[in-house]
């Protein structure tokens, strides 16, 4: 930098006077010149700071002002020239922020202050000082932090709390859209790439998702419902492994296309029956305490699924016989409402068969209860397998059945009931070494039949229970219908 410059004359006071007064301030005291036309600059006073804390000399400094220049950080050198400059053509005060490197060459805030005065010859000299400012920033930056930390707190409580008042109103067959919301308000808010649920199987050797997530524009890892083999990738079958065995949060990094992955367990009824995923396709940070938080989720997760399991498993008790496994009255008569008022609005037909097995009291008296209860449960399973996965087959009471057939030509039906009669003639009834030969009737009757005029769930069922009744006196191991003793 060129030095024929007008430096400014100081009177009174001693320059030794200033050295003085200013080595003790806390702040760096300076006068710095600059050329009118821009190009030289000085300091032709500057405490002796400068050379303690930044190692510069301050002899130096009265010639060119570069050397203080020089430890501006790089991303605050151009504002700061600048903001001289303008304060140079204004006249206004300089005031300014910016990192200084320091000796040990780190970077620290400091904040400059002083008053611009026009020379003669058009320089201008700034009188002013500056002074660290790192702590205020540093306690600037904490207080944005603490709030940053606070509004996330506040949001992650919010989600738990929307998240749990859901599950608590989920009604039966709902489940899945919960754990749908629950996957997608769970990856936005932790800006992930996708979030899913897979399940175990039964022996831990494959997965199976059935619910996901994925931000627009992320394609999905694997297909919904697609089952993977867990040997599939080695060192995820043991994390998952471990996973399950700890019943802890397991983070896995690069897993294929993938940058990260938290997978959490999720437990019912004790045991872990599959685990809650969250990744991201490019590497990121992630929380400190990303696995607790995580942990809560899934502890939503796991309660909703325990609760829908239970309800599950209470529906079906109050609607299935606990014997042979078949639906029972309670299930049986609604149905049959329903379908005595399709008869009326849309004028379909249905035709109910009543089973009743023949001298049933007998295989009691002879192999015992529990024989008899075989022979029950041998006969549902029969009906089971024979009847269509649109009919209804229930246990009435005792060793009675009812099979439903809606909608169902004439023939279709006495094919089916000779199916079954034929099958259970020779369905070689087993019990502790002794064959039961075991054989039923069966009462046949539509709820549309010849001109009928009166349709109700009583009038169909009296009449099956009346021809059952006339297959019993035809001697058994038969069926009557409208048209009379069906001998098959
Ligand atoms: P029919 O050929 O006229 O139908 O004669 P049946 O002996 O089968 O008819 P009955 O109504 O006289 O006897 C039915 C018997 O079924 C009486 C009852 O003790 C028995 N029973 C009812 N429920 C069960 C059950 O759950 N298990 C067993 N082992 N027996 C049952
Ligand atoms: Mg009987
Ligand atoms: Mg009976």
């Amino acid at each position: 930098m060129a030095t024929n410059k007008a430096s400014p004359t100081t009177t009174g006071p001693s320059a030794d006077f200033f050295y003085k007064l200013t080595s003790a301030a806390p702040s760096i005291l300076f006068a710095y010149w600059l050329s009118a036309d821009g190009v030289s600059h000085c300091y032709p006073f500057i405490s002796d700071q400068i050379r303690e804390r930044f190692g510069i000399d301050p002899e130096a400094l009265g010639q060119d002002a570069d050397a203080v220049f020089a430890i501006v950080h790089p991303d605050d050198a151009d504002g700061l020239k600048a903001s001289i400059f303008e304060s140079a053509r204004t006249l206004e005060p300089w005031q300014f922020r910016a990192r200084l490197r320091l000796l040990d060459g780190s970077y620290q805030w400091f904040e400059a202050h002083s008053r611009p005065e026009r020379q003669s010859d058009g320089s201008t000299v700034w009188y002013g000082q500056f002074h660290n400012i790192q702590h205020y920033k540093e306690l600037e930056q904490e207080l944005r932090e603490s709030e940053a930390e606070y509004s996330f707190q506040a949001g992650f409580q919010k989600l738990v709390a929307r998240l749990s008042t859901r599950f608590i109103h989920v009604g039966f067959g709902t489940i899945d859209d919960c754990i749908d919301e629950l996957l997608e308000s769970v990856g936005q808010f932790f800006a992930a790439d996708r979030a899913y649920l897979y399940a175990f199987n039964d022996d831990y050797t494959a997965i199976t998702k059935t619910h996901q997530w994925c931000r627009p524009g992320v394609p999905s890892l694997v297909d919904e419902d697609q089952t993977v083999p867990m040997d599939a990738c080695e060192s995820w079958r043991q994390k998952l492994l471990d996973m399950v065995d700890e019943n802890e949060v397991v983070f896995i990094e690069t897993l294929r296309e993938v940058a990260s992955i938290y997978c959490v367990p999720v437990r019912v009824q004790g045991q872990v029956v599959g685990f809650l995923g969250l990744d991201s396709v490019s590497s990121r940070d992630w929380r400190k305490d990303q696995a607790d938080l995580l942990i809560i989720i899934s502890g939503l997760l796991s309660g909703a699924l325990e609760r829908h399991l239970l309800e599950e498993q209470l529906l079906n008790q109050s609607i299935r016989d606990p014997m042979t496994g078949l639906h029972n009255r309670r299930y049986l008569m609604p149905r049959l409402n329903e379908l005595v008022e399709r008869a009326e609005r849309y004028d379909e037909n249905f035709t109910i068969a009543m089973l009743d097995i023949d001298h049933f009291k007998q295989i009691n008296d002879s192999i015992g209860h529990l024989g008899g209860d075989y022979a029950l449960r041998r006969f549902a399973d029969i009906l089971s397998d024979l009847v269509r996965s649109t009919d209804v087959v229930a246990r009435f009471g005792g060793e009675e059945f009812m099979v439903v057939f809606p909608d169902t030509e004439q023939a279709d039906v006495h094919q089916m009931i000779s199916r079954i009669l034929d099958a259970v003639r020779h369905g070689r009834f087993m019990f502790e070494g002794r064959e039961i030969p075991v054989t039923v009737s069966a009462g046949v009757a539509s709820v549309r039949e010849r001109d009928d005029s009166m349709i109700s769930v009583d009038t169909v069922i009296g009449r099956a229970d009346h021809r059952l009744y006339l297959a019993k006196q035809a001697g058994r191991d038969c069926a009557v219908d409208v048209s009379g003793v069906l001998r098959i």
